[in-house]
Protein backbone atom coordinates (compact mmCIF):
# COMPACT_ATOMS: atom_id res chain seq x y z
CA UNK A 1 0.00 0.00 0.00
CA UNK A 2 1.41 3.69 -0.58
CA UNK A 3 1.63 4.38 2.70
CA UNK A 4 3.92 7.65 2.35
CA UNK A 5 2.05 8.71 -0.61
CA UNK A 6 -1.27 8.61 1.49
CA UNK A 7 0.56 10.90 4.04
CA UNK A 8 1.92 13.30 2.04
CA UNK A 9 -1.49 14.55 0.41
CA UNK A 10 -2.46 14.56 3.77
CA UNK A 11 0.45 16.68 4.93
CA UNK A 12 -0.23 19.10 1.89
CA UNK A 13 -3.87 19.45 2.87
CA UNK A 14 -2.13 20.47 6.34
CA UNK A 15 -0.46 23.09 5.09
CA UNK A 16 -2.99 24.39 2.85
CA UNK A 17 -5.70 24.37 5.81
CA UNK A 18 -3.31 26.29 8.04
CA UNK A 19 -3.17 23.42 11.01
CA UNK A 20 0.29 22.31 12.66
CA UNK A 21 -0.80 19.00 13.02
CA UNK A 22 -3.80 16.81 12.89
CA UNK A 23 -4.47 14.00 15.84
CA UNK A 24 -6.22 11.22 13.79
CA UNK A 25 -8.13 8.72 15.59
CA UNK A 26 -10.55 6.77 13.75
CA UNK A 27 -9.12 3.37 13.54
CA UNK A 28 -9.75 3.24 9.76
CA UNK A 29 -7.57 6.21 8.71
CA UNK A 30 -5.03 5.37 11.13
CA UNK A 31 -5.04 1.72 9.10
CA UNK A 32 -5.47 3.55 5.49
CA UNK A 33 -2.44 6.36 6.87
CA UNK A 34 0.12 3.56 8.35
CA UNK A 35 -0.97 -0.17 7.98
CA UNK A 36 -1.72 -0.43 11.99
CA UNK A 37 -4.94 -3.16 12.53
CA UNK A 38 -5.13 -3.07 16.24
CA UNK A 39 -7.91 -1.53 17.84
CA UNK A 40 -6.44 0.91 20.31
CA UNK A 41 -4.05 4.18 18.17
CA UNK A 42 -3.51 7.35 17.53
CA UNK A 43 -2.08 8.69 14.80
CA UNK A 44 -0.17 12.39 15.33
CA UNK A 45 0.23 14.09 11.82
CA UNK A 46 2.66 17.36 11.85
CA UNK A 47 3.71 18.87 8.41
CA UNK A 48 6.77 17.21 8.03
CA UNK A 49 6.44 13.93 10.36
CA UNK A 50 4.29 11.43 11.46
CA UNK A 51 4.10 9.55 14.75
CA UNK A 52 2.10 6.49 16.04
CA UNK A 53 0.83 5.88 19.64
CA UNK A 54 -0.26 2.62 21.06
CA UNK A 55 -0.54 0.93 24.71
CA UNK A 56 2.06 -1.60 25.88
CA UNK A 57 -0.66 -4.68 24.21
CA UNK A 58 0.43 -3.30 20.71
CA UNK A 59 4.17 -2.77 20.88
CA UNK A 60 5.31 -6.20 19.06
CA UNK A 61 1.72 -5.84 16.04
CA UNK A 62 2.94 -2.18 15.97
CA UNK A 63 6.16 -2.79 14.71
CA UNK A 64 5.23 -5.09 12.39
CA UNK A 65 2.54 -3.32 10.58
CA UNK A 66 3.18 0.60 11.02
CA UNK A 67 4.86 2.24 7.79
CA UNK A 68 6.37 5.74 7.62
CA UNK A 69 5.89 6.66 11.39
CA UNK A 70 7.93 7.09 14.19
CA UNK A 71 6.49 4.33 16.77
CA UNK A 72 5.83 5.43 20.62
CA UNK A 73 4.37 2.82 22.52
CA UNK A 74 3.23 4.29 25.74
CA UNK A 75 1.71 2.87 29.55
CA UNK A 76 -1.78 4.79 28.95
CA UNK A 77 -4.15 5.12 26.58
CA UNK A 78 -3.11 6.20 22.68
CA UNK A 79 -4.77 9.42 23.52
CA UNK A 80 -3.47 10.70 26.31
CA UNK A 81 -0.09 9.18 25.82
CA UNK A 82 -0.30 11.22 22.15
CA UNK A 83 -1.22 14.44 24.17
CA UNK A 84 1.46 14.01 26.83
CA UNK A 85 3.75 13.56 24.52
CA UNK A 86 2.79 16.88 22.49
CA UNK A 87 2.98 18.78 25.73
CA UNK A 88 6.49 17.44 26.39
CA UNK A 89 7.72 17.83 22.31
CA UNK A 90 5.55 21.16 22.56
CA UNK A 91 8.48 24.08 21.90
CA UNK A 92 10.56 21.85 19.79
CA UNK A 93 7.00 21.41 17.37
CA UNK A 94 5.94 25.11 18.32
CA UNK A 95 2.31 23.69 17.58
CA UNK A 96 -0.70 26.44 17.72
CA UNK A 97 -3.12 24.95 15.89
CA UNK A 98 -4.43 21.37 16.15
CA UNK A 99 -6.75 19.48 13.69
CA UNK A 100 -8.77 16.88 15.78
CA UNK A 101 -11.44 14.66 13.78
CA UNK A 102 -14.32 16.20 15.38
CA UNK A 103 -16.84 12.64 14.39
CA UNK A 104 -14.07 10.61 15.85
CA UNK A 105 -13.66 12.06 19.20
CA UNK A 106 -15.99 11.88 21.89
CA UNK A 107 -16.69 15.48 24.08
CA UNK A 108 -14.68 14.05 26.98
CA UNK A 109 -12.00 13.00 25.24
CA UNK A 110 -11.52 16.29 23.54
CA UNK A 111 -12.08 18.39 26.66
CA UNK A 112 -9.38 16.16 28.05
CA UNK A 113 -6.77 16.66 25.19
CA UNK A 114 -7.85 20.56 26.13
CA UNK A 115 -7.00 20.31 29.62
CA UNK A 116 -3.55 18.40 28.74
CA UNK A 117 -2.72 20.77 25.98
CA UNK A 118 -3.31 24.21 27.65
CA UNK A 119 -4.54 27.35 26.26
CA UNK A 120 -1.42 28.10 23.83
CA UNK A 121 -2.94 25.41 21.31
CA UNK A 122 -5.81 25.79 19.58
CA UNK A 123 -8.17 22.78 18.48
CA UNK A 124 -10.05 22.82 15.60
CA UNK A 125 -12.17 20.27 13.48
CA UNK A 126 -10.67 19.33 10.59
CA UNK A 127 -11.97 19.08 7.48
CA UNK A 128 -12.83 14.92 6.43
CA UNK A 129 -9.33 14.75 4.61
CA UNK A 130 -8.62 10.89 4.89
CA UNK A 131 -12.22 10.36 4.32
CA UNK A 132 -12.07 12.04 1.24
CA UNK A 133 -8.80 10.46 0.03
CA UNK A 134 -10.19 7.05 0.91
CA UNK A 135 -13.30 7.90 -1.29
CA UNK A 136 -11.03 7.15 -4.29
CA UNK A 137 -9.38 3.61 -4.32
CA UNK A 138 -6.00 2.76 -5.77
CA UNK A 139 -5.14 -0.28 -7.66
CA UNK A 140 -4.43 -2.34 -5.05
CA UNK A 141 -7.38 -1.63 -3.33
CA UNK A 142 -9.55 -2.50 -5.69
CA UNK A 143 -7.73 -5.49 -6.09
CA UNK A 144 -8.44 -6.66 -2.53
CA UNK A 145 -11.95 -5.03 -2.92
CA UNK A 146 -12.72 -7.18 -5.73
CA UNK A 147 -11.15 -10.55 -3.67
CA UNK A 148 -13.83 -9.82 -1.30
CA UNK A 149 -16.57 -9.48 -3.38
CA UNK A 150 -15.89 -12.56 -5.34
CA UNK A 151 -15.53 -14.78 -2.15
CA UNK A 152 -18.73 -12.74 -0.68
CA UNK A 153 -20.47 -13.72 -3.70
CA UNK A 154 -19.96 -17.66 -2.97
CA UNK A 155 -21.47 -17.33 0.26
CA UNK A 156 -24.97 -16.75 -2.13
CA UNK A 157 -24.57 -20.30 -2.32
CA UNK A 158 -24.41 -21.29 0.75
CA UNK A 159 -27.36 -19.98 1.36
CA UNK A 160 -29.20 -21.30 -2.18
CA UNK A 161 -28.73 -24.67 -0.33
CA UNK A 162 -29.60 -23.33 3.31
CA UNK A 163 -33.01 -21.83 2.49
CA UNK A 164 -36.55 -23.46 2.28
CA UNK A 165 -39.63 -23.77 4.39
CA UNK A 166 -39.09 -24.09 8.23
CA UNK A 167 -35.37 -23.31 8.28
CA UNK A 168 -34.86 -20.58 10.29
CA UNK A 169 -33.38 -17.32 9.03
CA UNK A 170 -30.47 -17.46 11.37
CA UNK A 171 -30.05 -21.25 10.48
CA UNK A 172 -29.16 -19.61 6.88
CA UNK A 173 -27.28 -17.25 8.30
CA UNK A 174 -24.86 -19.49 10.54
CA UNK A 175 -24.10 -21.90 7.37
CA UNK A 176 -23.16 -18.53 5.56
CA UNK A 177 -20.82 -17.08 8.21
CA UNK A 178 -19.28 -21.07 8.74
CA UNK A 179 -18.34 -21.11 5.01
CA UNK A 180 -17.02 -17.35 5.28
CA UNK A 181 -14.42 -18.11 8.36
CA UNK A 182 -13.60 -21.63 5.99
CA UNK A 183 -12.86 -19.35 2.90
CA UNK A 184 -10.22 -17.63 4.92
CA UNK A 185 -11.96 -14.20 5.58
CA UNK A 186 -11.73 -11.77 8.84
CA UNK A 187 -15.29 -12.35 9.73
CA UNK A 188 -18.76 -10.50 8.23
CA UNK A 189 -18.35 -6.82 7.39
CA UNK A 190 -21.86 -6.71 9.46
CA UNK A 191 -24.50 -8.57 10.74
CA UNK A 192 -25.91 -10.96 8.37
CA UNK A 193 -29.73 -9.94 7.37
CA UNK A 194 -31.96 -13.01 6.43
CA UNK A 195 -35.40 -11.64 6.63
CA UNK A 196 -38.06 -13.95 5.07
CA UNK A 197 -41.70 -13.39 4.23
CA UNK A 198 -42.96 -10.41 5.80
CA UNK A 199 -40.30 -9.95 7.60
CA UNK A 200 -38.44 -8.92 3.98
CA UNK A 201 -40.07 -5.64 4.59
CA UNK A 202 -38.06 -4.84 7.04
CA UNK A 203 -34.94 -2.99 5.43
CA UNK A 204 -32.51 -4.00 8.15
CA UNK A 205 -34.05 -7.47 8.72
CA UNK A 206 -31.34 -9.34 10.80
CA UNK A 207 -32.18 -12.60 10.48
CA UNK A 208 -34.32 -13.85 13.80
CA UNK A 209 -35.10 -17.41 14.92
CA UNK A 210 -38.24 -17.01 12.60
CA UNK A 211 -38.45 -19.79 9.74
CA UNK A 212 -38.68 -19.11 6.04
CA UNK A 213 -42.00 -19.61 5.49
CA UNK A 214 -43.88 -22.01 2.57
CA UNK A 215 -43.81 -18.77 0.26
CA UNK A 216 -42.39 -15.02 -0.02
CA UNK A 217 -39.73 -13.47 -0.76
CA UNK A 218 -36.10 -14.12 1.27
CA UNK A 219 -34.08 -10.86 1.01
CA UNK A 220 -29.96 -12.19 1.60
CA UNK A 221 -27.61 -9.33 2.43
CA UNK A 222 -24.34 -10.19 3.59
CA UNK A 223 -20.88 -8.95 3.27
CA UNK A 224 -17.56 -10.53 4.04
CA UNK A 225 -14.10 -8.45 5.62
CA UNK A 226 -11.11 -10.10 3.66
CA UNK A 227 -7.30 -8.64 4.39
CA UNK A 228 -8.82 -5.39 5.75
CA UNK A 229 -11.97 -4.68 2.82
CA UNK A 230 -15.41 -4.95 2.78
CA UNK A 231 -18.01 -6.78 0.70
CA UNK A 232 -21.53 -5.99 0.48
CA UNK A 233 -23.97 -7.28 -1.84
CA UNK A 234 -28.00 -8.01 -1.83
CA UNK A 235 -30.32 -10.65 -3.52
CA UNK A 236 -34.08 -11.89 -2.96
CA UNK A 237 -35.48 -14.76 -4.29
CA UNK A 238 -38.32 -16.19 -3.82
CA UNK A 239 -39.97 -19.41 -1.75
CA UNK A 240 -42.69 -21.51 -3.44
CA UNK A 241 -45.38 -20.22 -6.07
CA UNK A 242 -44.92 -16.44 -6.70
CA UNK A 243 -47.86 -14.36 -7.90
CA UNK A 244 -47.77 -12.21 -10.96
CA UNK A 245 -47.69 -8.92 -8.92
CA UNK A 246 -44.31 -10.35 -6.79
CA UNK A 247 -42.73 -10.79 -9.74
CA UNK A 248 -43.78 -7.77 -11.23
CA UNK A 249 -42.27 -5.83 -7.74
CA UNK A 250 -39.56 -7.95 -8.75
CA UNK A 251 -38.76 -7.01 -12.03
CA UNK A 252 -39.39 -3.19 -11.09
CA UNK A 253 -36.22 -3.30 -8.74
CA UNK A 254 -34.56 -4.91 -11.03
CA UNK A 255 -34.93 -2.12 -13.47
CA UNK A 256 -34.32 0.48 -11.03
CA UNK A 257 -31.25 -1.05 -10.10
CA UNK A 258 -29.66 -1.83 -13.66
CA UNK A 259 -30.93 2.37 -14.25
CA UNK A 260 -28.79 3.16 -11.30
CA UNK A 261 -25.50 1.25 -12.21
CA UNK A 262 -25.51 2.80 -16.12
CA UNK A 263 -26.08 5.78 -14.48
CA UNK A 264 -22.35 5.39 -12.56
CA UNK A 265 -20.18 7.50 -14.94
CA UNK A 266 -17.25 9.92 -13.95
CA UNK A 267 -18.25 13.83 -13.78
CA UNK A 268 -22.11 12.28 -12.91
CA UNK A 269 -22.91 13.27 -8.81
CA UNK A 270 -24.04 10.33 -6.85
CA UNK A 271 -27.55 12.49 -6.37
CA UNK A 272 -28.17 11.78 -9.72
CA UNK A 273 -27.49 7.53 -9.52
CA UNK A 274 -30.12 7.73 -6.88
CA UNK A 275 -32.56 9.70 -9.29
CA UNK A 276 -32.27 7.14 -11.65
CA UNK A 277 -33.47 4.59 -9.76
CA UNK A 278 -36.19 6.26 -8.01
CA UNK A 279 -37.72 7.46 -11.67
CA UNK A 280 -37.98 3.85 -12.97
CA UNK A 281 -40.19 3.00 -9.17
CA UNK A 282 -42.15 6.21 -9.72
CA UNK A 283 -42.87 5.25 -13.24
CA UNK A 284 -44.38 1.89 -11.49
CA UNK A 285 -45.80 3.75 -8.65
CA UNK A 286 -43.59 1.89 -6.07
CA UNK A 287 -41.50 4.97 -5.40
CA UNK A 288 -42.69 5.72 -2.28
CA UNK A 289 -41.73 1.92 -0.76
CA UNK A 290 -38.51 2.87 -2.19
CA UNK A 291 -37.35 4.26 1.70
CA UNK A 292 -33.64 4.43 2.07
CA UNK A 293 -30.67 5.70 -0.17
CA UNK A 294 -29.08 4.24 -3.36
CA UNK A 295 -26.13 3.14 -1.89
CA UNK A 296 -22.73 4.15 0.16
CA UNK A 297 -18.62 3.94 -0.33
CA UNK A 298 -17.48 0.35 0.61
CA UNK A 299 -13.69 -0.25 1.54
CA UNK A 300 -11.99 -0.51 4.89
CA UNK A 301 -15.48 0.39 6.24
CA UNK A 302 -18.78 -0.92 4.70
CA UNK A 303 -20.54 2.11 5.28
CA UNK A 304 -17.78 5.25 3.96
CA UNK A 305 -18.01 8.17 1.55
CA UNK A 306 -19.29 9.18 -0.66
CA UNK A 307 -23.41 8.47 0.52
CA UNK A 308 -25.55 7.68 -2.98
CA UNK A 309 -28.46 10.02 -1.68
CA UNK A 310 -30.98 11.85 -3.06
CA UNK A 311 -29.46 15.92 -3.48
CA UNK A 312 -25.96 14.51 -2.60
CA UNK A 313 -23.79 16.68 -4.90
CA UNK A 314 -20.63 14.74 -4.78
CA UNK A 315 -18.76 14.05 -8.34
CA UNK A 316 -18.18 10.37 -9.37
CA UNK A 317 -14.87 9.99 -9.65
CA UNK A 318 -12.78 6.82 -11.69
CA UNK A 319 -11.63 4.83 -8.61
CA UNK A 320 -14.48 5.20 -6.38
CA UNK A 321 -16.14 2.03 -5.35
CA UNK A 322 -19.82 2.33 -4.31
CA UNK A 323 -22.84 -0.04 -3.55
CA UNK A 324 -26.36 0.34 -5.89
CA UNK A 325 -29.09 -1.43 -4.09
CA UNK A 326 -32.37 0.34 -4.33
CA UNK A 327 -35.18 -1.72 -2.70
CA UNK A 328 -38.67 -1.81 -1.98
CA UNK A 329 -40.51 -2.85 1.13
CA UNK A 330 -44.55 -3.10 1.38
CA UNK A 331 -45.97 -3.96 4.84
CA UNK A 332 -47.56 -7.25 4.89
CA UNK A 333 -46.32 -8.56 1.24
CA UNK A 334 -42.67 -8.34 1.83
CA UNK A 335 -39.74 -6.48 0.21
CA UNK A 336 -36.75 -6.70 -2.60
CA UNK A 337 -33.49 -5.52 -2.61
CA UNK A 338 -31.23 -5.70 -5.30
CA UNK A 339 -27.11 -4.69 -4.23
CA UNK A 340 -23.76 -5.18 -5.98
CA UNK A 341 -20.98 -3.36 -6.12
CA UNK A 342 -19.29 -1.34 -8.58
CA UNK A 343 -16.27 0.29 -9.31
CA UNK A 344 -16.18 3.99 -11.51
CA UNK A 345 -13.73 3.52 -14.12
CA UNK A 346 -12.73 5.97 -17.13
CA UNK A 347 -15.45 5.55 -18.82
CA UNK A 348 -18.39 4.64 -16.78
CA UNK A 349 -18.57 1.31 -13.99
CA UNK A 350 -17.51 -1.96 -13.95
CA UNK A 351 -20.03 -4.06 -11.82
CA UNK A 352 -17.71 -6.26 -9.21
CA UNK A 353 -20.70 -8.90 -8.14
CA UNK A 354 -20.52 -11.57 -10.43
CA UNK A 355 -23.86 -13.10 -9.31
CA UNK A 356 -27.24 -13.45 -11.67
CA UNK A 357 -30.09 -10.86 -11.17
CA UNK A 358 -32.45 -13.06 -12.51
CA UNK A 359 -36.20 -13.84 -10.73
CA UNK A 360 -34.94 -16.86 -8.74
CA UNK A 361 -37.76 -19.03 -6.92
CA UNK A 362 -37.14 -22.18 -5.29
ZN1 LIG B 1 -25.81 -4.69 1.82
ZN1 LIG C 1 -24.93 -1.75 1.26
Amino acid sequence: MDYRGRLNRLQSALAEGRLDALLVTSLPNIRYLCGFTGSAAALLVTQSACYFFSDGRYAQQAREEVQGAKIKIARKAALTAAAGWLVVSDKKLRLKRLGIEGDHLSLAESSRLRKTLGPGVRLRQAPPWVERQRMVKDAEEIGRLRQAVLLGARLFDTALKTIRPGVSEVQVAAEMEYAARQAGTEGMAFETIIAAGERSALPHGRASKAPVPARGFVVCDFGVILAGYCSDMTRTVYVGRSSARDREVYAAVRAAQQAAVEAVTPGKSVGEVDRAARNVLKKKGLAPYFTHSTGHGVGLEIHEAPRVAAGQSEILQPGMVITVEPGVYIAGRGGVRIEDMVVVTERGCEVLTPTAKEFLAI
